[in-house]
């Protein structure tokens, strides 16, 4: 039969006739920029989220870009970031003049890891971008301390991750700012590019706002150096028709997520220890086979994606094998960061990070949409199964 990684035929067909309406009341509305669409997205998403201020921006990258610059952060700074997340989190750091410093990643969350955060800490370090890898939190008690104790800004690139909880608190409620994205598969998707910043201090917020209007203090009064980076007031109208469906789509992907944990554990290594230290495994813990993706009590995992490990060497053989059967998967992602062609001049360039590294070697995201259907579900499981067995 086949079951693609994410359809978003699927996942529109519904939304039809609501969409189709958000977009004619903006075509005759003939506001194209900002304007009232997106103030009342940004007041729908900040309510959501639980986070006082919300703005609308062009792309979660962007946003980042914009979290960087309204906390000051440019030449001569240093950017503590996983070197196991998309490409965005650090070149945004690069793009604002600062330095991104790689750390090491936790192998049973994939988030960054504190402990190695805190060992790169120097007195240039002015921030750090945690990364909610595929919908779960990372570490945000420890993250949060070591921010607070060493005056640094905290930035949640949280694009992944829209919705999740720690502890109780959603994500964005911990950082100075927060970086959403509404790529077309993130849990709440636009239809085409589109982005959030948010934000508990007004000031920052005025300060975004500022930045995605080439940094305009008065009508054509430039003050600071910022650029188009404004969210479309049609992405705005169709998010708000997707919006409301956030808390049913998280638990669609929740009961995805169970299932094939139910179905895959029979061939699966045990799962890690159910709560996050962020310590690199022991070196002499038998190599095992297939080990699915912790999701820790006190996080609640929004599962943008179901990111499986499959060590000795055989991921790649995995997807061929599901490939053949017509099954999509994917690996987020291949190289880590401070490999990357672009970083070649990079500090870090040849330094080894163990399990960043051996991550991308290891990770396989499977089939987790919220409209995969119980047999689709059922054949991609059938199918890992038949691989092992
Ligand atoms: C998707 C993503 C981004 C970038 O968001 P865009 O909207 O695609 O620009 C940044 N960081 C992470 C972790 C992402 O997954």
């Amino acid at each position: 039969m086949g079951v693609p990684l994410f359809s978003l035929e699927a996942h529109h067909a519904p939304l039809q006739s609501e969409l189709a309406a958000a977009f004619a009341r903006v075509t005759r509305s003939g506001r194209f920029i900002l304007g009232d669409e997106v103030e009342r997205f940004e007041a729908e998403l900040a309510a959501a989220c639980q986070v006082p201020h919300a703005v609308g921006l062009s792309s979660g990258t962007d946003a980042l870009l914009c979290a960087l610059l309204s906390l000051g952060i440019g030449p001569g700074d240093e950017v503590l970031v996983p070197a196991f997340t998309f490409y965005a989190t650090a070149s945004c750091v690069s793009r604002a003049g600062a330095t991104p410093i790689f750390c090491d990643v936790c192998p049973a969350c994939f988030n960054l890891d504190p402990n190695d955060a805190a060992r790169r800490l120097t007195p240039r370090t002015k921030a750090i971008i945690p990364v909610h890898l595929f919908g779960q939190a990372a570490e945000m008690d420890a993250l949060t301390t070591l921010a607070s104790k060493h005056q640094l800004a905290l930035i949640e690139d949280a694009a992944q991750a829209t919705g999740a909880r720690y502890r109780g608190n959603q994500v964005g409620s911990f950082g100075h700012a927060t970086v959403l994205s509404f790529f077309p598969t993130k849990n709440v998707g636009a239809l085409g590019d589109a982005g959030a910043l948010l934000t508990r201090d007004p000031d920052l917020a005025r300060r975004v706002r500022q930045l995605r209007m080439h940094g305009e203090s008065d009508r054509y009064i430039h003050s600071e150096l910022g650029g188009n980076f404004r969210l479309d007031a049609l992405q705005a109208a169709l998010l708000r028709v997707k919006l409301p469906h956030l808390d049913a789509w998280i638990n669609a992907r929740q009961r995805n997520a169970a299932r094939y944990t139910d179905l895959l554990a029979p061939i699966a290594s045990t799962p890690p220890d159910a709560s996050c230290t962020c310590r690199h495994e022991s070196a002499d813990s038998p190599p095992p086979v297939l080990i699915l993706p912790a999701a820790y009590p006190h996080n609640q995992h929004t599962y943008n994606q179901y990111t499986v490990r499959v060590s000795g060497g055989q991921r790649d053989a995995l997807r061929k094998h599901l490939a053949a059967l017509k099954i999509d998967s994917a690996i987020y992602y291949p190289k880590p960061v401070h490999h990357q062609p672009v970083y070649a001049g990079h500090p870090q360039a040849s330094e080894t990070l163990p399990t960043a590294e051996r991550l991308a070697t290891e990770v396989l995201s499977l089939p987790i949409f919220p409209e995969l259907s119980a047999a689709q579900l059922e054949e991609v499981a059938a199918a890992v199964n038949a691989f092992f067995t």
